[in-house]
This record gives C-alpha cells, sequence and structure tokens, in this order.
C-alpha cells in the first residue's frame, strides 16, 4: 500500500469512527446521569463520613464495568483495598502494536450545598449537565466508553491492546490501592491518557504533559511557659534570658522569616523550562500558637506551622524534604534556644511531579489529536503540551516508565465547586480525541 493510500484509508476509518461516535453520543450521556447516580465518594476525603459511602467506588465501577463488557472489553476488579474496587477493561489488540491506557478515577470529592438539592441527580441546562463528579471525572469514563463502543461499532481492530483503568482513592492521594496497585496487578500499558480536564471553558482541552510535586508538612516550635508579664525577663537586657520562658511565637516568627528566604532562593534557584520564573512556592497556609487552650496571658510553648510547598518536575520529595529541612536546621543553629530544642517536622503527604517528554512520539501523537479534535469546538491549536496546574495519577505511571498525559473533558474551575457541571458536547469531542490517540499510538 502506498502512504497515499493509507492516508486515504485512515481518514476512512476516522470517518465511521466520528460517524458513530455522534450516533450512540446519547448513550454515553446516559451513562455518565448513571455514574452520577452512584455515590463514589471518596470515603477518605476530609470531613468526610466514611461509613455512609462504603463501598460507593466499588459499586460505580461495578456499573461501569457492564457496559464495558457490553462493548467487547473483558473486565477485571483489582480490590487491594476490601470494598474498594478498581476496575480494568481490556480491549485485546491484533498483536505486535502499543498498548495504550485511559485512566480516570471513579471517586469523587464530598458534595456541597449548590443550586440543585440532590448531588447525584444530574440535571441538564441547556449544554450543561450538573452533578457530583460530572467533570471529576465521570465525563471521562463516559468518553472512553463513548469511543470503545464506536471502534466496537465500526469495526475497527487495532494492533495493541486498550485499556481502561477506572481507579479508586485519586482524590485523597491513595495511589497504592488504586492506580499504582493496578499496575502491580499486572495491568501495565505502553502509554496513558487521563482525560481529566486540564483547562476551562475558554481554553478547552489543554494537553498537559507537566505538573509541579507538591507536600504537606507542618513545622512545630517548641517554647518555655511562664507569666506574660515576665517577658521583659525574658527578652531585655539584664534579664535572665531562656531560663525564664521561651514565647513560641517569637521563635515560631524566627523560623517562618528562615522559611520565606528560602522560597525567595527558590525563585532562583528551583526552575522548569514549562513553568514560569518564580512558579515553585512554600505557602504558609495554618498558624497555630498557643499553650493548650487560648490564652494571652501566658507564653505560648508552641507554635505549628502548615505549608504546602511545590517543587519542580526533576526532583524527588525525599529531595525537597531534606532541602527543607537542611536550611531550618541551619537558621536554627544560630538561635541558642532552636539549636537545643530543635524544630519538629511532619511531613504529611506528597504529590510526586509529572513529566512526559514533550517531543516524545506519544506527545506528538496526542497533541494532534487534540487539536484535530478543538478545531471544531473554535478552540485554538497548541503548540506543544503545557503544564497542568493540578495533580493527576500521571505521576504514578510515569513512576513505571510509562509516559502519561492528561486531557479532557470539562471545566478545573467547577471541580470541587458546588455547582459542578459538564458540558455534554465535551464528551463526544473527548471520545474523538481518544480514538485518534488510539489510532495513531497502537495502529491499525
Ligand atoms: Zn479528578
Amino acid at each position: 500500500m502506498s502512504a497515499q493510500e493509507s492516508a486515504r484509508g485512515a481518514a476512512r476509518v476516522q470517518e465511521k469512527v466520528d460517524a458513530a461516535i455522534l450516533k450512540h453520543a446519547h448513550e454515553a450521556e446516559r451513562l455518565l446521569v448513571e455514574l452520577v447516580a452512584v455515590p463514589s465518594v471518596n470515603p477518605l476525603q476530609p470531613g468526610v463520613d466514611t461509613a455512609s459511602y462504603a463501598g460507593g467506588e466499588s459499586r460505580a465501577n461495578e456499573l461501569l464495568g457492564d457496559w464495558l463488557r457490553g462493548v467487547g472489553m473483558e473486565t477485571h476488579l483489582v480490590e487491594a483495598e476490601e470494598g474498594r474496587a478498581n476496575l480494568v477493561g481490556v480491549r485485546r489488540g491484533t498483536g505486535g502494536g502499543r498498548s495504550l491506557g485511559i485512566n480516570a478515577h471513579i471517586d469523587t470529592v464530598a458534595p456541597q450545598q449548590g443550586r440543585f438539592s440532590d448531588p447525584w441527580k444530574a440535571q441538564r441546562v441547556g449544554n450543561l449537565l450538573y452533578g457530583l463528579g460530572t467533570t471529576d471525572m465521570k465525563a471521562a469514563h463516559a468518553a472512553a466508553w463513548l469511543a470503545m463502543k464506536a471502534l466496537d461499532d465500526a469495526g475497527v481492530d487495532l494492533a495493541g491492546d486498550l485499556h481502561i483503568h477506572s481507579v479508586v482513592g485519586e482524590e485523597t492521594m491513595s495511589h497504592g490501592i488504586g492506580t499504582t496497585a493496578v499496575l502491580d496487578a499486572g495491568f501495565g500499558v505502553d502509554a496513558v491518557l487521563i482525560p481529566e480536564p486540564t483547562s476551562s471553558d475558554d481554553d478547552l482541552f489543554r494537553l498537559a504533559n507537566t505538573a509541579a510535586g507538591n507536600y504537606l508538612f507542618s513545622l512545630t516550635v517548641r517554647g518555655k511557659s511562664t507569666h506574660w508579664a515576665s517577658r521583659n525577663l525574658a527578652i531585655r537586657a539584664g534579664g535572665g534570658g531562656d531560663a525564664v520562658g521561651v514565647n513560641a511565637i517569637d521563635k515560631g516568627f524566627y523560623i517562618y522569616t528562615a522559611m520565606r528566604q528560602l522560597e525567595e532562593q527558590w525563585a532562583f534557584s528551583k526552575r522548569h523550562p514549562q513553568f514560569p520564573p518564580g512558579a515553585f512556592i512554600i505557602h504558609p497556609g495554618v498558624l497555630h500558637a498557643d499553650i493548650g487552650f487560648a490564652a494571652a496571658p501566658y507564653f505560648p510553648d508552641r507554635a505549628r506551622f502548615d505549608y504546602l510547598l511545590s517543587f519542580p518536575p526533576g526532583e524527588t520529595s525525599e529531595q525537597i524534604r531534606r532541602e527543607v529541612e537542611a536550611h531550618i536546621t541551619a537558621a536554627a543553629a544560630l538561635d541558642p534556644w532552636l539549636a537545643a530544642h530543635p524544630v519538629e517536622f511532619e511531613w504529611i503527604d506528597t504529590w510526586p511531579p509529572a513529566y512526559t517528554d514533550p517531543s516524545s512520539d506519544f506527545a506528538r501523537i496526542a497533541l494532534a489529536a487534540r487539536n484535530d479534535v478543538v478545531t471544531a469546538l473554535a478552540a485554538a491549536p497548541l503548540d506543544a503540551p503545557q503544564p497542568n496546574g493540578a495533580q493527576s495519577d500521571a505521576s504514578f505511571y510515569e513512576a513505571r516508565g510509562i509516559p502519561a498525559l492528561v486531557c479532557g473533558p470539562g471545566n478545573l474551575l467547577v471541580a470541587h465547586a458546588a455547582d459542578e457541571y459538564v458540558n455534554v458536547d465535551l464528551v463526544p469531542a473527548a471520545a474523538r480525541m481518544i480514538v485518534r490517540t488510539a489510532l495513531g499510538w497502537s495502529g491499525e
């Protein structure tokens, strides 16, 4: 076959699949409504009554499993934690092609009070479908199903396997029972597309190859309690100094200033070509200081700061932890009290950065697919993949050497918001992007 003939053949296949996507789009919307109706709230979210949402993720994945079997996929449940089953769908290739995974998390955040009383009863207003988990990210499941349905309908056999990884626990970064458990169970792929929204309504389908890492941590500074009126004796010449009392707020602000200094250094020392200068920050979010109860007539004997920091791809969470501790320890060494009473660190949670080479074959194929699809939506083509403002499971595929890109239907600005919605027209558009990526990557 000549190159021209094969290009014409590919265009014909795409046309057939596009027609099937159009034909079955209303069924994908029904799947989305049915998935929203299953409360698959992540039971470990802060402020959530864990017991009342037990098993919800599994029930949503069982429902999705029925739909995937209906389009010829074999399905497997991966249950690393009881009652929280991941679903894997596999569409077998004819052999010899590269496999492609579509990853979407089935868990949602907790419901919030919004304009509709029932967050699990999807409401259509114009072309917007409101409901908990519509944007984040059940529309992606509907789009992935629609892509598989259309390939099936059009009788397209790809050389590589196609996987759907519908995972639990993403909202609390519980990847060990979600995405990582699926990979551990033997469902590795050669590349993965995560159809999670990365952008907003006027900036659709921003294909993302990278995201900053982050770390949630706290530090506690100890003081020594005494009567407030002894402050002059504790801090002025002629008094007893630290032997009288040590105010943890004073010492805390010493450490706060040292952290600000490190953040200023980061504006120069932490760089990445895809991020603007100064993008990486050390954000103080909570400050708490007292003697165990709120009372001003005492020297507070503890001050705790909660921080969230972000750091560039190419550095590890472990390196960042060591750097912050070394900087604060060096600063503390200049203060006799802090030198003798070390700052206590608690490293709570980290999300590693994401990075897939933007000039790789996979990124090139996915970018072409994305640009082809958005022209119909009057969105601008992209020259290159972009950074993602949010974290995703991409990091955990990349940890296994699997290239991962993020781009999907929805609006990042309404994810985790009271009136979450998705523009239903984006579901077939995402299905077209998935199909084009699959045809380009996994071959016919
Ligand atoms: Zn999400």
